[in-house]
């Protein structure tokens, strides 16, 4: 007789609070799966400030997969106003190319804008019974009865049948369990910071910077970066009026809505080689930065400058930009990890949380398998990893293309000669109707726009 797995009652635990691990509780709950979630933060509003994660069709078809329904469409209905412009600008604000993305094949599954405090006080809503706060993983031991112990710093633990790392970047399961895996530091710093929206720093914005996500391709490698995150609720929180009733009704009603600082902003960020920035960027405070910001922007346009003039130093924040290293196959066992925790990536493809949601929605499909009989729990966790390799390997790599303090772009003179003919074959783009549908297709192509769920049925 060949082995037919039996249905199973499994037990999971997930380290990690959040985008990938809250989604992946949401998927795991609805399939009748008992999880527990642990978060080192104290409480549900520590730690997180408002800056914007761009949720691409990927991202959205995950959390719908995972999401109960009234939750995704209380996602749709927290979302910023979606950017309606891609545009790539000089330093001196030259158009070198503005795109205008089509509408979404799905209407439910296209580019949104969301603050990073909003997402997760979604995604909290209705896990409150299963997210432990203030545990903080410390190790984990794969017992002799096939279930895994994960032990916590206060002395605690708790076991389960797998247990799932989406503790992020710094991942302590990954050093434990993978530590052959290594970080690389790409040699990019970047700096970021966010100025209110009030009828004065909007009127520094074009029409286009103002709908849209911009980019800035400035000299000596350095980029920069806008958007305007403009939200459904006002300055006291409550739902603004001209947004549509039952979006209206889904936030007044919202628990999370107590929990979110979110108000309209515009968010900035610039970046360049490390040679570039001091030594100690990273234990500077926000006056200190945001200072720096202005000294190394002090040539670009005048209306730039005005918008770094009018931020907040709370809000400015430093990140050294890390991605992980390619590492071989490894046999699949009852521990496994999602999200940057086993592939972190530059920002600069914007899809470290997109692919976080999708490595939820597709061990959510795997461990459901393995629920329901169909699947033994080694070889699922073996499938889901296979693929989530495959699809995760490209995105960092091709995310590391664009945020490498080690290319050409970054040297004094060949980067100045780069740097010229980048913006010339943007140029031309923008004036050849074909080319620009080619590149907007290619575009909308990486985001997901066209794949469909991944994994068994
Ligand atoms: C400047 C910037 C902009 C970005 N913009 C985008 C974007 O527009 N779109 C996009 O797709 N991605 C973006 N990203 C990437 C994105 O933020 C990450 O890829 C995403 O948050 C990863 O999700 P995660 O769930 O894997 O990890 P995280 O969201 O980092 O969650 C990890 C969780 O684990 C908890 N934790 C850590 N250690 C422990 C421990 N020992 N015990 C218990 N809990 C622990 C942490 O407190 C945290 O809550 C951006 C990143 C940066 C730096």
């Amino acid at each position: 007789m060949p082995n037919v797995p039996e249905k199973r009652n499994l037990s999971v635990i997930i380290v990690g609070a959040g985008t990938g691990g809250l989604c992946l509780a949401h998927g795991l709950k609805r399939a009748g799966i008992a999880v527990n979630v642990f978060e080192r933060d104290r409480t549900r509003k520590d730690g997180l400030q408002g800056f914007r994660v761009g949720i691409d069709p990927d991202g959205c078809r995950a959390l719908d997969a995972n999401l109960p329904p009234a939750l995704y469409e209380t996602f749709l209905a927290t979302c910023a106003i979606s950017p309606q412009w891609f545009n790539m600008l000089s330093e001196h604000y030259g158009e070198l190319l503005s795109l205008k993305p089509s509408p979404p094949r799905d209407p439910r599954h296209g580019e949104r804008s969301v603050s990073r405090m909003t997402l997760r006080q979604v995604l909290l809503t209705g896990l409150e019974d299963v997210t432990h706060f203030d545990k903080v993983f410390s190790r984990y031991e794969q017992r002799a009865d096939g279930k895994v112990e994960a032990f916590f710093e206060d002395g605690s633990s708790a076991v389960a049948d797998v247990l799932v790392a989406a503790d992020g970047s710094n991942s302590r399961i990954r050093r434990q369990y993978l530590p052959q895996a290594g970080m690389d530091d790409t040699l990019i710093r970047s700096i970021g910071g966010k100025v209110p929206a009030t009828p004065e720093t909007l009127a520094l914005l074009t029409p286009k910077i103002h709908r849209g996500v911009t980019l800035i391709l400035a000299p000596r490698g350095f980029g920069g970066i806008l958007h305007v995150m403009e939200f459904p609720w006002d300055e006291a929180g409550a739902p603004k009026h001209g947004i549509g009733a039952t979006d209206a009704d889904l936030i007044a009603q919202w628990p999370g809505l107590r929990f979110d600082n979110s108000r309209d902003y515009i968010s900035w960020g610039i970046w360049a080689a490390a040679d570039k920035f001091p030594e100690d960027l990273r234990t500077m405070n926000g006056e200190a930065l945001l200072a720096l910001s202005r000294r190394l922007t002090a040539t670009w346009h005048p209306d730039w400058r005005k918008l770094l003039a009018a931020s907040d130093p709370n809000s400015v924040f430093p990140v050294v930009i890390r991605t992980s290293v390619p590492i071989e196959p490894w046999a699949p066992s009852n521990v496994t990890l999602l999200g940057d925790a086993i592939h972190t990536m530059t920002p600069g493809r914007g899809v470290g949380a997109n692919t976080a949601l999708r490595d939820a929605a597709l061990l959510t499909r795997h461990l459901q398998a393995v629920q329901e009989g169909r699947s033994g729990l080694v070889a699922a966790i073996g499938a889901y990893e296979a693929e989530m390799r495959r699809y995760s390997a490209e995105a960092v790599e091709r995310s590391r293309r664009q945020m490498d303090g080690r290319t050409a772009i970054h040297r004094p003179v060949i980067g100045r000669v780069l740097l010229a003919c980048q913006r010339t074959a943007m140029r031309l783009v923008n004036v050849t109707p074909p080319l620009k549908r080619k590149m907007l297709r290619s575009l909308e192509a990486l985001r997901g726009g066209e794949r469909k769920a991944e994994g068994p049925a």
